[in-house]
């Protein structure tokens, strides 16, 4: 069995009762001999400062930290057999998903959330995508990807690999790792929906999975007879649900350039011509301006801009900036309509999240009533020591 390299380190005295606890995130500032931490990978048993045992890790580094926990028993190893105990649990824990047959697609192990962070599992039909999320994790690797085998009946295994520190996708010249090569794109389900997939086509594979139950609500319960607006499009998923749902037409708004063939792809494979709907190439704040010129209204409109993003006019943090996309979103909307806002942005609760969506009411005297609200999905399991693991928000704002 391999084995790694551990080192003791001593916990500064205030971190010693959050490690204990469960907090699972390795913070720099909470580690007294810093400097004995040579490379990314080694094991971390943390002492206090009388040398008594707090907790193990290891460190990675990544956006978010140093590195994970990994035990709070001083005699656990961390091996295979570890990383094979973790997983039995995840899939366990997804028992329901492996027997649906309305949904091949969803995640497998959540990080921190199944034990271990800095790591993710996603499953497609078949097919598992690992993600590694900091060179320090990646030292198991051949560890983890055993564990999994030995567990599962696969047809292949993808991974990416996104150590940079900001979380960006590292551009492998191949994402492969074993088993059988997948059809470009697989098609998998998502409750009796089609999405094509393409597990080896650069950082994102065509779909968000933690944003299922949102496109089912679009689906089955806003989206009959109304006309929708799509704003941050990418594949068009939400376009896609809310066309089945009944919506009389769908206009999918991205900026990026290989939306519109990914778009109509969506359609396609769910029997819709791509042709009676709008997928428009822009700027989405430029959009805005174009509707308020012509006079647009429409009755649904999704938000899910990226936490981050800059385009050739406009920088656009969720932080900041969510209170303006929010006014320009309900300029735009019906009376009565609903506004679907979406967030993955970890900077900032829910509770935050609300008080962006008074504040952008308020500035135009406007009311609403917030219909239901979403954060991530079950299979997206969330470490109840560790709440900011669970980074989406969504709100279904109904305009008055
Ligand atoms: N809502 C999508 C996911 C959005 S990912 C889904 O459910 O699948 C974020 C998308 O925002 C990316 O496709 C990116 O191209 C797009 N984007 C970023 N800035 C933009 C802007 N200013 N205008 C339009 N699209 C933008």
């Amino acid at each position: 069995m391999k084995t790694y390299t551990e080192i003791d380190l001593i916990i500064k005295p205030e971190f010693v009762q959050k490690y204990r606890d469960g907090y699972p995130l390795i913070s720099k500032d909470s580690i007294s001999d810093l400097n004995r931490i040579k490379e990314e990978g080694v094991i971390l048993n943390f002492l206090d400062t009388k040398g008594r045992f707090v907790a193990k890790g290891y460190h990675g580094i990544q956006n978010k930290g140093f590195g994970w926990i990994l035990s709070s028993d001083k005699n656990e190893q961390i091996d295979k057999n570890y990383f094979a105990k973790k997983i039995k649990i995840a899939l366990t824990c997804r028992d329901d998903f492996f027997s649906s047959k309305h949904t091949t697609a969803f995640r497998v192990f959540n990080g921190e959330g199944d034990g271990v962070g800095g790591i993710s599992i996603d499953y497609f039909d078949g097919y598992y995508m690992l993600t590694w999320y900091s060179k320090g994790i990646y030292e198991f690797k051949d560890d983890i990807l055993e564990a999994l085998k030995q567990q599962v009946k696969y047809k292949g295994i993808y991974e990416k690999k996104r150590f940079d520190t900001k979380g960006m996708y590292l551009d492998n010249e191949n994402d492969f790792v074993c088993g059988e090569r997948a059809d470009a794109p697989i098609v998998v389900k998502e409750n009796s929906v089609n999405f094509a997939i393409y597990l080896d086509d650069g950082a994102m594979v065509g779909v968000f999975l933690d944003q299922r139950d949102v496109r089912k609500a679009i689906r089955d319960k806003y989206s009959k007879d109304k006309t929708m607006l799509n704003t941050f499009s990418y594949t068009g998923a939400f376009s896609v649900f809310a066309s089945l749902g009944g919506a009389t037409k769908t206009t999918s708004v991205d900026l990026a350039k290989r939306s519109r063939p990914k778009t109509n792809e969506q359609f396609s494979i769910n029997k819709i011509d791509p042709k009676t709907q709008d997928i428009i190439v822009e700027d989405v704040f430029n959009y805005f301006k174009y509707a308020v010129r012509k006079k647009l209204k429409f009755e649904l409109v999704v938000l899910d801009p990226p936490s981050f993003a800059r385009s050739k006019k406009h920088t656009f943090s969720a932080s900041k900036d969510y209170v303006k996309l929010l006014k320009e979103a309900i300029e735009i909307t019906s009376k009565y309509g609903v506004i679907v806002a979406s967030t993955n942005s970890a900077n900032f609760s829910m509770k935050t999240f609300r008080a962006y969506i008074e504040k952008a009411f308020k500035e135009l005297n406007g009311k609403f009533e917030v219909k239901e609200s979403h954060t991530l999905p079950k299979d997206f399991r969330i470490n109840p020591k560790f709440k900011e693991g669970n980074y989406l928000k969504v709100v279904f704002i109904k305009k008055l």
